[in-house]
């Protein structure tokens, strides 16, 4: 984050540009952000009322802050001047802060987040509705944006403008109360949004949740309208029911209202996927709103990413970062809790490990995965909350030992078996007679690994395989080992012995007989011999069925994409560390017509039948022109 560096005071104006991330965002939004402008609205109330929580959490430590007056939101049209002002008296910010937040973006992962856009209007829009746009949302409807703020505790006011082209200006004024006053300079096009009923609507609409009073101030000159028109009543009218949300009894509360209210609590755009409204008694009471996005947050695998779960202390904010609050596998979980029995004075970080707070975090987690469970018996409507946050639900399975054994029941998967997802209730049930293990097999798509010739044993034998894609599936899943007294276990390792299970059509398989046997272990003898160190062992094998080769991790070590992932991430053991065994099918006619050759011919077979096995794998041939130097050699010879 580039926040401003602290500076004497500035007597005069100063003009600066906006960080280039900000620019490219304030270009989409100000060019192709149209549809539902006036979300603007809810984007600055929803700001006004954090500032306001921000300065009464502040003011418990320092009533000087304030002068005690109530938190209040105005808005005030002003139909002739074409303005329309958003003011609140919250914390407001300092020159420093005025730059660094409304000229900077400090969410972690934003470049990252901008430099993926396409540059196609209509997807970019789409995608910075996942991202929201703030304050910045205020240049869909104004060419010209004065933000007056003065922070508590300081006497200093400052004015910052901008047109949104790429500068802005901040200047020191007289003319600043406590808190934040913004005036938008409506666009010809928006006027709408100075006139009171349509700002009546929209509040109601989206802002109606609010736990301030959020006012409209009289349109100047109302008082004089022409005759026969309905006056605007010329006296201040609160908007909004004004209460917190998550304190109204649920029947009370509309389904429109409970998405409004995760709009702005979650800074979403989206619909929720489930809302979980609760009120707890008992070791510690408590108040919980939560919800389940339905779509994935921009940020969901930032390292930095915290929890996004509000606590409040009897309808005190504290804090929106609280270690502790959620653990990390549900970090996609978004809302408020509020608790009365947690103590309002003292710092985030002693609160951060209170005994209550664990039981609180305990008693959310347990709600959220009994929802979970119930949702779940919709396999359909299941599949949309495991596509978006399964990967981040599936690191649960190591960090939470207590619940494993439900996590594990929660959690979906592909495999070899039909298109839909499965669980590993529903594997356990169609293993085969004979199989004593849950075969799975990693890599990065689900396609490359249905193709993947260590399954070929397995597919004839219909043996189930789950196909496990996400990075953390090499982390998980060796630490969880078992299911149901069923060890997991990894197609990718060798000694796959599948002999001991019945199942498929296939024929008996008939033994290769004495003298094969033999044939078959002086070809290993050879291959090991020519291949040398580029393999830790070669192996003969009953997995393979249609392929005469294949690449598989020694039995205990790294798995191959294990150890891939790692190097991508320039980590882990050089590639001579990872044991890589080769197998082979000796009913593989290349295999049987290799046990007949000698000489060089046999050395560049031997090692196309490797670098084969490495492309099949994923992996990149090591000699590119060795390959292609034995591949014409071989090719010449065939072509004969
Ligand atoms: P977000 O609200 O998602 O952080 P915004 O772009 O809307 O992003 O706002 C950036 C920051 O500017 C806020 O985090 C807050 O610190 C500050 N800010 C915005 N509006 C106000 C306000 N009315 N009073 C005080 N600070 C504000």
């Amino acid at each position: 984050m580039t926040k401003a560096k602290e500076k004497p005071p500035v007597e005069k104006g100063e003009n600066l540009a906006f960080q280039a991330e900000v620019a490219k965002l304030l270009d989409i939004v100000v060019h192709s952000l149209y549809s539902n402008r006036e979300i603007f609205l809810r984007e600055l109330i929803s700001n006004a009322s954090d500032a306001c929580d921000k300065l009464r959490y502040a003011a418990l430590t320092q009533p000087s802050l304030t002068d005690g007056s109530a938190y209040e939101i105005h808005i005030a049209p002003d139909a002739k001047a074409k303005t329309l002002t958003v003011r609140d008296n919250g914390i407001g910010m300092s020159h420093d802060e005025l730059v660094a937040n409304l000229g900077t973006i400090a969410k972690s992962g934003t470049a990252d987040f901008l430099k993926g856009l396409s540059g196609d209007a209509a997807k970019d829009v789409s995608q910075i509705g996942k991202f929201g746009v703030g304050f910045y949302s205020a240049f869909m409807v104004a060419d010209k944006v004065s933000v007056t703020s003065k922070k508590a505790g300081e006497t200093q006011g400052w004015l910052w403008e901008s047109d949104g082209r790429g500068t802005f200006s901040v200047s020191p004024t007289e003319d600043a109360a406590r808190g934040t006053r913004i005036v938008l300079h409506l666009k010809d096009d928006a006027t709408e949004f100075a006139d009171p009923t349509s700002l009546r609507r929209i509040v109601r609409t989206y802002s109606d949740h609010i736990a301030l009073p959020v006012i409209l101030d009289p349109a100047p000159g109302a008082e004089t309208k022409e005759e026969g028109e309905t006056p605007e009543a010329p006296k201040e009218e609160t908007l909004n029911s004004a209460s917190a949300l998550w304190m109204r009894p649920k029947n009370e509360i509309t389904a429109e209202q409970y998405k409004e209210f995760y709009h702005h609590v979650g800074h979403a755009f989206d619909e929720p996927w489930h809302t979980l409204h609760y009120r707890a008694e008992g070791a510690v009471e408590y108040t919980a709103l939560l919800f389940i996005p339905s779509q994935k947050p921009f940020d969901l695998f930032h390292p930095e990413r915290k929890g996004q779960v509000k606590l409040y202390v009897n309808r005190v904010f504290i804090s929106d970062t609280l270690e502790g609050m959620m653990p990390r596998y549900l970090r996609f979980v978004r809302g408020v809790v509020d608790s009365p029995d947690l103590p309002l004075n003292i710092s985030r970080e002693i609160l951060q490990d209170n005994p209550l707070l664990k039981k609180i975090q305990s008693g959310i987690v347990q709600r959220l995965v009994k929802d979970l469970k119930k949702r779940a018996e919709s396999a359909e409507d299941y599949a949309k909350f495991w596509d978006t946050f399964g990967a981040v639900f599936k690191e649960g399975l190591y960090e939470d030992f207590e619940r494993r054994e439900e996590l594990l029941d929660l959690a979906r998967f592909t495999s070899t078996h039909g298109d839909g997802l499965v669980s590993l209730k529903d594997y356990a049930s169609r293993m085969k007679e004979g199989q004593d293990a849950i075969y799975y097999i990693t890599g990065d798509n689900a396609a490359a690994l249905k193709a993947s010739p260590q399954l070929e044993g397995f597919l004839a034998k219909g043996i189930e395989v789950l196909l496990l894609t996400d990075p953390i599936d090499e982390f998980w899943v060796p630490s969880v080992g078992v299911y149901d007294k069923k060890p997991l276990r990894s197609v990718g390792e060798s000694g796959a012995d599948l002999s001991g299970i019945k199942g498929g059509d296939q024929k008996e398989e008939e033994p290769l007989g004495a003298a094969a046997e033999t044939a078959v272990k002086d070809l290993i003898e050879k291959l090991k011999k020519t291949l040398g160190e580029a393999v830790a062992d070669v192996k003969s094998s009953t997995r393979l069925t249609g392929s005469p080769v294949c690449l598989v991790a020694d039995s205990g070590g790294m798995s191959l994409h294990l150890a891939r992932l790692l190097k991508q991430h320039g980590e882990g053991p050089a590639g001579a560390a990872v044991r890589k065994v080769l197998e082979i099918n000796p009913k593989h006619d290349v295999i049987k017509k290799l046990m007949a050759v000698g000489g060089e011919a046999f050395d560049d077979v031997a090692f196309l039948l490797l670098d084969q096995a490495r492309i099949v794998e994923g992996e990149t041939v090591p000699d590119p022109a060795a390959f292609a130097r034995r591949m014409s050699t071989v090719m010449a010879k065939g072509l004969i």
